[in-house]
């Protein structure tokens, strides 16, 4: 990479996005455009050091409006576009599924389009160096059956509308690599955890209800288990598949290590107790009622070695400093409280 050429993250104010934008100034030395709705989702506050960065440029778009996706490409020719805008919570899709539809699988579909376009218009170097990378899920894949890990050959068997739609955005993906060629390269995750997640998600959700003393609300009996990637994994984990990712390929991330959510909860709970000295105080657990259609598990066989990737961030390491950044961060927690509205 040299400082002439580009990437474009679409959801780069999100918060997998903001960690992203983040690493790839740090470490890729490449300019960054971001492209963002600011959806409630999307806060600005969670990109304040990119801001300042000379390297670094905002455009406020959606990637379901073909001009504004058109002429951002034409305007900042990347030679990478790394897709991750997307509509996120499951709660929401269930109560808002054509949300979903219109931002995961329209909005896919567009920047698809665009893109094959676009990549079309170049030559040379440029052309052969192009990727497109899309940010999927491991929800595609179902409920996992205990002991199951899901490989790069699991078939799509989405349960939620979130995941639907996800897996929706692979089909439309994957048919613009068959037809046209699109060097795609589609990214399976899972959860991950860390600063800047919207505090509607399971871990700032419960971070912030035990710190204020409230009851930590978990569906059902709380043994849904679930493989947590610490941000800052997850990110090298994309960075290396746009880096050393083989077009064609899928390649899934994960810690290796499942947890239930009551677990997750517990760690929270030692967490607090730890720093603020309140033994036991902090843990009023209490059982609402199941999330309809609710996955049990998901865990992956992660990785493959070209990538030359492996998580670095144990859990009980990366729980802490999520809890500290939480505790310390008061300012970006009323915005995205605000955002919410
Ligand atoms: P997020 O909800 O925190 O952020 C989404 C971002 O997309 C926001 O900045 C929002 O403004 C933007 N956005 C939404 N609609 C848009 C549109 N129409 N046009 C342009 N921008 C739009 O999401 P996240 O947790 O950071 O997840 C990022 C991606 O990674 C998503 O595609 C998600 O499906 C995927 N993913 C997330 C996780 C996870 O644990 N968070 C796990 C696996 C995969």
């Amino acid at each position: 990479a040299d400082s002439q050429s580009s990437v474009m993250i679409t959801g780069g104010a999100g918060f997998i996005g903001s960690t992203l934008v983040r690493q790839w100034l740090e470490h890729e030395r490449e300019r960054v455009v971001n492209f963002d709705k600011l959806t409630y989702a999307g806060l600005p506050e969670s990109l304040e050091e990119a801001a300042e960065h000379p390297m670094y440029t905002f455009v406020h778009g959606d990637v379901a409006e073909p001009a504004a996706v058109a002429g951002t490409l034409l305007e900042h020719r990347p030679t990478t576009i790394l897709h991750l805008a997307a509509e996120s919570h499951v709660d929401r899709s269930i109560s808002e599924p054509p949300l979903f539809a219109q931002t995961n699988v329209l909005g896919t579909c567009v920047l698809l389009d665009a893109a094959t376009k676009y990549w079309h218009s170049l030559a040379g170097k440029q052309r052969e160096a192009f990727r497109f990378v899309l940010i999927s899920t491991d929800e595609v894949f179902g409920s996992a059956a205990p002991g199951e890990h899901f490989t790069t050959s699991s078939p799509l068997r989405p349960s939620s509308p979130y995941a639907a739609s996800k897996a929706a955005a692979e089909h439309f993906a994957q048919s613009f690599a068959h037809t046209y060629g699109l060097p795609l390269l589609i990214v399976n995750p899972t959860n991950h955890y860390g600063p800047r997640q919207f505090p509607e998600k399971l871990i700032p959700k419960m971070i912030l209800a035990a710190a204020a003393g409230e009851p930590l609300m978990l569906y059902g009996d709380g043994l849904h288990e679930r493989d947590w990637l610490n941000v800052e994994d997850g990110c090298r984990g994309i960075r290396a598949v746009a880096r050393r990712g083989i077009p064609g390929k899928r390649y899934l991330l994960g810690s290796g290590k499942c947890l239930t959510n009551r677990e997750v909860v517990n760690a929270i709970c030692d967490c607090l107790d730890e720093r603020l000295g309140n033994k036991e105080s902090t843990r009023l657990i209490a059982a609402v009622a199941d999330r309809p259609g609710h996955d049990r598990r998901y865990a992956v066989e992660s990785a493959a070695p070209e990538l030359q990737w492996q998580p670095e961030v144990p859990f009980n390491e990366g729980i802490v400093q999520t809890v500290e950044w939480y505790l310390e961060n008061t300012s970006w927690i009323d915005a995205a409280t605000a955002s919410l509205g």
